[in-house]
């Protein structure tokens, strides 16, 4: 197989799939109190699905894989945002699920065609199982060539201790500016020089840090940073992260410097911070 054949093959994003149900409201709601709400917009949501969503929006062939009800509200969460400032800001999201869908387990991950797939990233959910995914990926890389390995990449985003693990699993790991602040660290280089010992030999840890940017470090030990590409008026930034990590995945997955794929991923997430949901990104982003 040539390089062109393993660039078509497709990134799979393993991880939540929900029903995002956004209020946008004026104020802070008080507790066990009644407000009206300025709009409300029910859309996909869940870090996988839309890290999906942003990858097929680039052009990228991808899949997912996570648990889907056959209802036709699958998994809730709530969100609630604030109208004013223009920011809308996340204030709640209801723990993961209100049905509490099981993760994909190493067992359902076993029937998946490897072969397809050149990139699989996992959202950092049910570590202890996903570090056995990755298991089953490094055996199924160690039998071929380094170029047509599959990349293995994991998003540390929430504070909770079993996720920790995955950091020694991924050959590119996301960490998120809550578990950085949540360790003490008050910036993205601060936290990537204070966490890089936990990733494995040759992995690049990246950290995003809302407005400031983001960082990356290699196993060069040099520092990347791209600055945040803020757009004309902030409207939306629910799901930047997640845009951000599929701009980096794409760009480092067709051969791109990390240095390029840390720009790309600020300016798609920085443009995607000036619309509702995802959809201007095709317009801005995509070449057809
Ligand atoms: P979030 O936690 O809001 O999903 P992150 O802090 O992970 O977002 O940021 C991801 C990327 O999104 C940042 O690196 C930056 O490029 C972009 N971004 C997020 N918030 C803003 C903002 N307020 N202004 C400009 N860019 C932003």
């Amino acid at each position: 197989m040539n390089m062109e054949e393993q660039k078509k093959k497709k990134i799979l994003c393993v991880g939540l799939v929900c029903l995002d149900i956004i209020n946008v409201v004026d104020k802070y709601p008080e507790e066990d109190t009644d407000s009206r709400c300025l709009s409300q917009r029910w859309q996909r949501g869940g870090n996988a699905s839309n890290s999906c969503t942003v990858l097929s929006l680039l052009g990228a062939p991808c899949a997912f894989m996570g648990s889907v009800s056959a209802g036709p509200v699958a998994d809730l969460s709530f969100r609630i945002v604030l109208s004013e400032p223009l920011c809308l800001s996340l204030l709640h999201q209801s723990g993961d699920s209100l049905l509490n869908l099981p993760d994909a387990t190493a067992d359902d991950f076993s029937k998946v065609d490897l072969q397809q797939f050149k990139w699989i990233h996992w959202e950092g959910r049910n570590a202890e199982e996903q570090v056995k995914m990755i298991q089953q990926v490094v055996k199924y890389n160690s039998t071929l060539p380094q170029q047509q390995r599959i990349t293995v990449s994991v998003e540390i985003e929430k504070t909770r201790e079993p996720l920790y693990q995955l950091f020694s699993h991924g050959d590119v790991v996301f960490v998120s500016k809550d578990v950085a602040r949540h360790f003490g660290f008050l910036s993205a280089e601060d936290a990537l020089r204070g966490f890089y010992s936990r990733v494995k030999q040759g992995a690049v840890l990246i950290c995003a840090w809302a407005e400031k940017g983001a960082d990356a470090l290699g196993p060069d030990g040099v520092l990347v940073h791209s600055d945040a590409f803020p757009p004309e008026s902030l409207v939306d930034t629910l799901g930047a992260g997640d845009t951000f990590n599929s701009a980096v995945i794409f760009t480092l997955s067709n051969g791109g410097s990390l240095q390029d794929a840390l720009t790309f991923g600020c300016r798609v997430a920085g443009a995607k911070c000036g619309f509702h949901g995802y959809d201007g990104i095709a317009a801005k982003f995509t070449n057809d």
